[in-house]
Protein backbone atom coordinates (compact mmCIF):
# COMPACT_ATOMS: atom_id res chain seq x y z
CA UNK A 1 0.00 0.00 0.00
CA UNK A 2 1.37 3.51 -1.16
CA UNK A 3 1.17 5.54 2.43
CA UNK A 4 0.40 8.93 1.61
CA UNK A 5 -1.52 11.04 4.03
CA UNK A 6 -0.48 9.81 7.59
CA UNK A 7 3.44 10.23 6.59
CA UNK A 8 2.70 13.39 5.43
CA UNK A 9 4.87 15.84 7.26
CA UNK A 10 2.09 17.88 7.52
CA UNK A 11 -0.02 15.63 8.81
CA UNK A 12 2.00 16.02 12.51
CA UNK A 13 -0.94 14.26 14.18
CA UNK A 14 -3.70 15.94 13.02
CA UNK A 15 -6.74 15.61 14.92
CA UNK A 16 -9.23 15.04 12.50
CA UNK A 17 -9.20 15.50 8.61
CA UNK A 18 -13.03 16.04 7.25
CA UNK A 19 -13.70 15.35 3.78
CA UNK A 20 -16.86 17.13 2.45
CA UNK A 21 -18.91 16.75 -0.44
CA UNK A 22 -22.22 17.84 -1.67
CA UNK A 23 -23.87 16.80 -4.80
CA UNK A 24 -26.42 19.65 -5.74
CA UNK A 25 -24.01 22.58 -4.99
CA UNK A 26 -20.77 20.14 -6.32
CA UNK A 27 -18.78 21.49 -3.40
CA UNK A 28 -15.29 19.38 -2.47
CA UNK A 29 -13.66 20.89 0.58
CA UNK A 30 -11.33 19.48 3.20
CA UNK A 31 -11.59 20.38 6.16
CA UNK A 32 -8.52 20.03 8.78
CA UNK A 33 -8.53 20.13 12.64
CA UNK A 34 -4.83 20.06 13.60
CA UNK A 35 -4.98 20.69 17.26
CA UNK A 36 -7.72 22.08 19.35
CA UNK A 37 -5.74 22.09 22.87
CA UNK A 38 -5.79 25.62 23.19
CA UNK A 39 -9.74 25.52 21.75
CA UNK A 40 -11.67 25.35 18.69
CA UNK A 41 -9.52 25.50 15.71
CA UNK A 42 -9.38 28.46 13.85
CA UNK A 43 -8.26 29.47 10.33
CA UNK A 44 -9.14 30.73 6.78
CA UNK A 45 -11.08 28.92 3.70
CA UNK A 46 -9.17 28.74 1.09
CA UNK A 47 -10.72 27.89 -2.86
CA UNK A 48 -8.25 27.02 -5.29
CA UNK A 49 -7.99 25.46 -8.56
CA UNK A 50 -5.47 22.20 -7.27
CA UNK A 51 -4.52 20.24 -10.02
CA UNK A 52 -4.74 16.98 -8.10
CA UNK A 53 -7.23 16.11 -4.65
CA UNK A 54 -3.47 15.19 -3.58
CA UNK A 55 -2.55 18.57 -3.65
CA UNK A 56 -5.09 19.92 -1.70
CA UNK A 57 -4.46 17.79 1.00
CA UNK A 58 -0.74 18.19 1.61
CA UNK A 59 -2.14 21.98 1.11
CA UNK A 60 -4.46 21.91 3.69
CA UNK A 61 -2.53 20.32 5.92
CA UNK A 62 0.22 22.79 5.87
CA UNK A 63 -1.96 25.30 6.00
CA UNK A 64 -3.96 23.80 9.30
CA UNK A 65 -0.54 22.73 11.27
CA UNK A 66 0.92 26.25 10.83
CA UNK A 67 -2.53 27.81 12.36
CA UNK A 68 -1.98 25.83 15.59
CA UNK A 69 1.91 27.50 15.86
CA UNK A 70 0.40 30.90 14.96
CA UNK A 71 -2.38 30.93 16.98
CA UNK A 72 -0.60 29.28 20.07
CA UNK A 73 2.55 32.15 19.63
CA UNK A 74 -0.44 34.68 19.76
CA UNK A 75 -1.16 34.05 22.77
CA UNK A 76 -4.96 33.30 21.64
CA UNK A 77 -7.49 30.42 23.26
CA UNK A 78 -8.09 28.91 19.74
CA UNK A 79 -6.52 25.71 18.02
CA UNK A 80 -5.32 25.48 14.29
CA UNK A 81 -7.41 24.28 11.15
CA UNK A 82 -8.14 25.28 7.63
CA UNK A 83 -10.32 24.41 5.02
CA UNK A 84 -9.79 24.00 1.63
CA UNK A 85 -12.75 23.89 -1.67
CA UNK A 86 -11.47 22.69 -4.77
CA UNK A 87 -12.37 24.66 -7.41
CA UNK A 88 -11.95 27.91 -10.20
CA UNK A 89 -12.67 30.95 -7.58
CA UNK A 90 -13.52 32.73 -11.05
CA UNK A 91 -15.66 30.78 -12.17
CA UNK A 92 -16.99 27.95 -9.69
CA UNK A 93 -18.68 29.87 -6.74
CA UNK A 94 -22.42 29.47 -5.94
CA UNK A 95 -24.14 30.64 -2.74
CA UNK A 96 -25.03 27.23 -2.69
CA UNK A 97 -21.55 25.83 -2.91
CA UNK A 98 -21.02 28.25 0.58
CA UNK A 99 -24.29 27.27 2.14
CA UNK A 100 -22.94 23.48 1.67
CA UNK A 101 -19.89 24.09 3.50
CA UNK A 102 -21.84 25.75 6.25
CA UNK A 103 -23.91 22.89 6.75
CA UNK A 104 -20.23 20.61 7.18
CA UNK A 105 -18.94 23.08 9.54
CA UNK A 106 -22.37 22.56 11.42
CA UNK A 107 -21.86 18.86 11.35
CA UNK A 108 -18.51 19.75 13.24
CA UNK A 109 -20.28 21.19 16.10
CA UNK A 110 -18.01 24.09 16.37
CA UNK A 111 -14.76 22.41 16.08
CA UNK A 112 -13.20 24.44 13.50
CA UNK A 113 -14.20 28.03 12.38
CA UNK A 114 -13.62 29.35 9.00
CA UNK A 115 -12.88 32.64 7.83
CA UNK A 116 -12.13 34.05 4.35
CA UNK A 117 -8.64 33.51 2.89
CA UNK A 118 -7.31 33.40 -0.78
CA UNK A 119 -9.74 32.58 -3.12
CA UNK A 120 -12.73 33.32 -0.79
CA UNK A 121 -14.43 37.08 0.30
CA UNK A 122 -16.71 38.15 2.76
CA UNK A 123 -19.23 37.92 0.25
CA UNK A 124 -18.81 34.08 0.48
CA UNK A 125 -18.46 34.03 4.24
CA UNK A 126 -22.01 35.54 4.43
CA UNK A 127 -23.12 32.49 2.91
CA UNK A 128 -21.72 29.94 5.24
CA UNK A 129 -22.90 32.09 8.28
CA UNK A 130 -26.15 31.01 6.54
CA UNK A 131 -26.00 27.91 7.22
CA UNK A 132 -23.54 27.99 10.55
CA UNK A 133 -22.70 30.43 13.52
CA UNK A 134 -18.95 28.60 12.65
CA UNK A 135 -17.45 31.21 10.67
CA UNK A 136 -15.41 35.10 12.23
CA UNK A 137 -14.42 37.60 10.35
CA UNK A 138 -16.95 38.71 8.61
CA UNK A 139 -16.25 42.32 7.89
CA UNK A 140 -19.00 43.94 9.18
CA UNK A 141 -16.50 44.84 12.31
CA UNK A 142 -13.96 46.46 10.15
CA UNK A 143 -10.71 44.97 8.21
CA UNK A 144 -8.52 43.01 10.48
CA UNK A 145 -5.48 44.68 8.50
CA UNK A 146 -4.70 47.59 10.43
CA UNK A 147 -4.12 45.47 13.35
CA UNK A 148 -1.72 43.35 11.45
CA UNK A 149 0.31 46.73 10.43
CA UNK A 150 0.26 47.40 14.25
CA UNK A 151 1.96 44.16 15.26
CA UNK A 152 4.59 44.66 12.50
CA UNK A 153 5.63 47.95 13.60
CA UNK A 154 6.09 47.05 16.87
CA UNK A 155 7.86 43.91 16.20
CA UNK A 156 9.98 46.05 13.68
CA UNK A 157 10.66 47.99 16.94
CA UNK A 158 11.31 44.79 19.12
CA UNK A 159 14.04 43.72 16.11
CA UNK A 160 15.74 47.06 15.62
CA UNK A 161 16.10 47.06 19.88
CA UNK A 162 17.66 43.85 19.76
CA UNK A 163 20.39 44.32 16.89
CA UNK A 164 21.01 47.67 16.83
CA UNK A 165 20.48 49.04 20.14
CA UNK A 166 18.15 51.24 19.78
CA UNK A 167 15.01 52.35 20.91
CA UNK A 168 14.42 54.57 18.11
CA UNK A 169 13.64 54.27 14.42
CA UNK A 170 14.84 57.62 13.31
CA UNK A 171 16.69 57.65 10.21
CA UNK A 172 16.50 54.08 9.49
CA UNK A 173 16.02 53.08 6.29
CA UNK A 174 13.01 50.46 5.41
CA UNK A 175 13.08 48.79 2.12
CA UNK A 176 9.20 47.50 2.10
CA UNK A 177 7.77 45.25 -0.71
CA UNK A 178 3.39 45.56 -1.02
CA UNK A 179 1.87 48.83 -0.26
CA UNK A 180 -1.65 46.81 0.11
CA UNK A 181 -4.34 46.38 3.00
CA UNK A 182 -1.21 45.88 5.55
CA UNK A 183 1.80 47.43 4.17
CA UNK A 184 0.93 50.96 3.12
CA UNK A 185 -0.53 51.39 7.05
CA UNK A 186 3.06 49.82 8.11
CA UNK A 187 4.74 52.36 5.84
CA UNK A 188 2.64 55.31 7.33
CA UNK A 189 3.95 54.01 11.13
CA UNK A 190 7.21 53.81 10.16
CA UNK A 191 7.40 57.10 8.09
CA UNK A 192 5.41 58.61 11.30
CA UNK A 193 8.42 56.86 13.41
CA UNK A 194 11.22 58.77 11.49
CA UNK A 195 12.26 56.11 9.28
CA UNK A 196 12.81 56.75 6.06
CA UNK A 197 11.18 54.54 3.46
CA UNK A 198 12.01 52.85 -0.34
CA UNK A 199 8.86 50.92 -1.43
CA UNK A 200 8.05 48.61 -4.29
CA UNK A 201 4.70 47.78 -5.78
CA UNK A 202 3.09 46.60 -9.28
CA UNK A 203 0.60 48.74 -8.49
CA UNK A 204 0.69 52.76 -10.07
CA UNK A 205 -1.79 54.09 -7.88
CA UNK A 206 0.11 53.31 -4.56
CA UNK A 207 3.18 53.58 -5.55
CA UNK A 208 2.00 57.65 -6.45
CA UNK A 209 0.66 57.09 -2.98
CA UNK A 210 3.32 56.60 -0.82
CA UNK A 211 5.49 59.21 -2.79
CA UNK A 212 3.18 62.11 -2.49
CA UNK A 213 1.66 61.16 1.64
CA UNK A 214 4.55 59.79 2.72
CA UNK A 215 7.66 60.87 0.66
CA UNK A 216 8.85 57.05 -0.23
CA UNK A 217 11.28 56.76 -2.90
CA UNK A 218 10.20 53.97 -5.60
CA UNK A 219 12.40 51.33 -6.97
CA UNK A 220 11.77 48.40 -9.50
CA UNK A 221 10.15 45.31 -8.26
CA UNK A 222 13.36 43.41 -8.33
CA UNK A 223 15.39 46.11 -7.38
CA UNK A 224 14.22 46.33 -3.64
CA UNK A 225 16.34 43.47 -2.72
CA UNK A 226 19.61 45.53 -3.93
CA UNK A 227 18.66 48.89 -1.98
CA UNK A 228 20.93 50.06 1.31
CA UNK A 229 17.96 49.41 3.81
CA UNK A 230 18.74 48.84 7.73
CA UNK A 231 15.14 46.67 7.05
CA UNK A 232 13.51 44.41 4.79
CA UNK A 233 9.20 44.38 4.92
CA UNK A 234 8.03 41.56 2.54
CA UNK A 235 4.20 42.67 2.63
CA UNK A 236 3.34 41.43 -0.62
CA UNK A 237 4.50 37.51 -1.80
CA UNK A 238 5.26 34.34 -0.02
CA UNK A 239 9.07 32.72 -0.73
CA UNK A 240 10.94 36.49 -0.73
CA UNK A 241 13.29 34.96 1.31
CA UNK A 242 15.64 32.91 -0.86
CA UNK A 243 18.72 31.98 -1.85
CA UNK A 244 19.01 34.43 -4.83
CA UNK A 245 17.64 37.72 -2.43
CA UNK A 246 19.71 36.89 0.97
CA UNK A 247 22.88 37.32 -1.61
CA UNK A 248 21.40 40.39 -2.56
CA UNK A 249 19.97 42.11 0.52
CA UNK A 250 21.97 44.76 2.63
CA UNK A 251 18.98 44.82 5.64
CA UNK A 252 20.40 42.76 8.92
CA UNK A 253 16.48 42.63 10.03
CA UNK A 254 13.29 41.24 8.36
CA UNK A 255 10.70 42.40 9.35
CA UNK A 256 7.40 42.01 7.26
CA UNK A 257 4.01 40.99 7.33
CA UNK A 258 3.56 38.36 4.46
CA UNK A 259 3.08 34.91 4.93
CA UNK A 260 5.61 32.26 4.71
CA UNK A 261 8.67 33.84 3.72
CA UNK A 262 11.24 31.49 3.94
CA UNK A 263 11.63 29.83 0.37
CA UNK A 264 12.62 26.97 2.66
CA UNK A 265 13.07 26.09 6.24
CA UNK A 266 16.40 26.35 6.17
CA UNK A 267 16.67 30.18 5.14
CA UNK A 268 15.84 30.28 8.85
CA UNK A 269 19.64 29.03 9.59
CA UNK A 270 20.93 30.87 6.56
CA UNK A 271 19.90 34.20 7.92
CA UNK A 272 21.37 33.26 11.12
CA UNK A 273 24.45 32.86 9.11
CA UNK A 274 24.53 35.81 7.42
CA UNK A 275 23.96 37.72 10.77
CA UNK A 276 20.38 38.90 9.71
CA UNK A 277 18.08 38.99 12.17
CA UNK A 278 14.71 37.41 10.97
CA UNK A 279 10.98 37.96 12.83
CA UNK A 280 9.39 34.85 11.99
CA UNK A 281 6.02 35.94 9.78
CA UNK A 282 3.85 33.78 11.69
CA UNK A 283 4.94 35.49 14.72
CA UNK A 284 4.97 39.48 13.60
CA UNK A 285 1.63 39.05 11.31
CA UNK A 286 -0.91 37.84 13.89
CA UNK A 287 -2.06 41.17 14.47
CA UNK A 288 -5.01 40.58 11.95
CA UNK A 289 -5.92 37.18 14.00
CA UNK A 290 -5.98 38.79 17.15
CA UNK A 291 -8.55 40.85 16.16
CA UNK A 292 -10.80 37.98 14.10
CA UNK A 293 -10.54 36.28 17.30
CA UNK A 294 -11.28 39.28 19.56
CA UNK A 295 -14.14 39.86 17.43
CA UNK A 296 -15.62 36.41 17.17
CA UNK A 297 -15.33 35.58 21.05
CA UNK A 298 -16.81 38.92 21.59
CA UNK A 299 -14.13 39.80 23.89
CA UNK A 300 -14.10 43.02 25.08
CA UNK A 301 -11.90 45.44 22.55
CA UNK A 302 -10.65 47.67 25.29
CA UNK A 303 -7.47 44.97 25.69
CA UNK A 304 -6.74 44.05 21.95
CA UNK A 305 -4.31 46.61 21.21
CA UNK A 306 -2.03 45.83 24.45
CA UNK A 307 -2.85 42.21 22.90
CA UNK A 308 -1.39 42.99 19.76
CA UNK A 309 1.14 44.98 21.31
CA UNK A 310 2.48 41.81 23.02
CA UNK A 311 3.69 40.83 19.61
CA UNK A 312 6.65 42.80 20.85
CA UNK A 313 7.68 40.65 23.65
CA UNK A 314 7.22 37.35 22.07
CA UNK A 315 9.74 38.31 19.58
CA UNK A 316 12.09 39.39 22.33
CA UNK A 317 11.91 36.02 23.95
CA UNK A 318 12.20 34.99 20.49
CA UNK A 319 15.30 36.70 19.55
CA UNK A 320 17.27 36.55 23.38
CA UNK A 321 16.35 32.69 23.04
CA UNK A 322 18.06 32.24 19.06
CA UNK A 323 21.24 33.78 20.67
CA UNK A 324 21.37 31.82 23.82
CA UNK A 325 21.08 28.22 22.07
CA UNK A 326 22.67 29.61 18.51
CA UNK A 327 19.33 28.66 17.07
CA UNK A 328 17.59 30.67 13.80
CA UNK A 329 14.77 32.24 15.03
CA UNK A 330 12.10 30.28 12.66
CA UNK A 331 12.80 27.36 15.26
CA UNK A 332 12.69 29.18 18.59
CA UNK A 333 9.49 30.73 17.19
CA UNK A 334 8.06 27.03 16.52
CA UNK A 335 9.95 25.50 19.84
CA UNK A 336 7.87 28.75 21.57
CA UNK A 337 4.57 27.92 19.98
CA UNK A 338 4.93 24.49 20.64
CA UNK A 339 5.33 24.90 24.74
CA UNK A 340 2.15 26.44 24.56
CA UNK A 341 -0.22 24.31 22.62
CA UNK A 342 1.06 21.04 23.51
CA UNK A 343 0.08 19.11 26.63
P1 LIG B 1 -2.98 43.09 -0.39
O1 LIG B 1 -3.39 42.22 -1.52
O2 LIG B 1 -3.88 44.16 0.09
O3 LIG B 1 -1.56 43.78 -0.73
C1 LIG B 1 -0.53 43.18 -1.44
C2 LIG B 1 0.21 44.30 -2.17
O4 LIG B 1 1.36 43.72 -2.78
C3 LIG B 1 -0.62 44.95 -3.28
O5 LIG B 1 -0.51 46.34 -3.20
C4 LIG B 1 0.02 44.37 -4.55
O6 LIG B 1 -0.10 45.25 -5.66
C5 LIG B 1 1.46 44.22 -4.10
N1 LIG B 1 2.26 43.32 -4.91
C6 LIG B 1 1.88 42.20 -5.58
N2 LIG B 1 2.92 41.66 -6.22
C7 LIG B 1 4.01 42.43 -5.94
C8 LIG B 1 5.39 42.38 -6.29
N3 LIG B 1 5.88 41.45 -7.09
N4 LIG B 1 6.21 43.32 -5.77
C9 LIG B 1 5.74 44.31 -4.97
N5 LIG B 1 4.44 44.40 -4.62
C10 LIG B 1 3.59 43.48 -5.10
O7 LIG B 1 -2.60 42.08 0.79
P2 LIG B 1 -2.49 42.41 2.35
O8 LIG B 1 -3.76 42.08 3.01
O9 LIG B 1 -1.86 43.75 2.54
O10 LIG B 1 -1.44 41.28 2.81
C11 LIG B 1 -0.07 41.39 2.47
C12 LIG B 1 0.66 40.13 2.90
O11 LIG B 1 0.50 39.94 4.31
C13 LIG B 1 0.13 38.83 2.25
O12 LIG B 1 1.21 37.95 2.09
C14 LIG B 1 -0.83 38.30 3.29
O13 LIG B 1 -0.97 36.90 3.20
C15 LIG B 1 -0.11 38.68 4.57
N6 LIG B 1 -0.99 38.84 5.74
C16 LIG B 1 -2.02 39.72 5.71
C17 LIG B 1 -2.83 39.86 6.84
C18 LIG B 1 -3.95 40.87 6.86
O14 LIG B 1 -4.44 41.19 7.96
N7 LIG B 1 -4.39 41.40 5.73
C19 LIG B 1 -2.58 39.09 7.98
C20 LIG B 1 -1.51 38.19 7.99
C21 LIG B 1 -0.73 38.08 6.85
Amino acid sequence: MTAFVFNEINFDNHEQVVFASEAKSGLKAIIAVHNTNLGPAMGGCRMWNYATEAEAVRDVLRLSRGMTYKNAVAGLPIGGGKSVIIGNPKTDKTPALFEALGEALERLGGRYITAEDVGTSPADMANVAGKTKYVAGLGDRGDPSPFTALGCFVGAQAAVKHKLGRDSLEGLVVALQGLGHVGYDYARRLKEAGAKLIVSDIDEGALKRAKEELGAEIVGTDAIYDVQADIYAPCALGATVNPDTLKRLKAKIIAGAANNQLSTPDMGIACREQGILYAPDFVINAGGIIKVCYEYMNTPEDGMDAHVRRIADTLTEVFQRADADNLPTSVVADQVAEARFRK
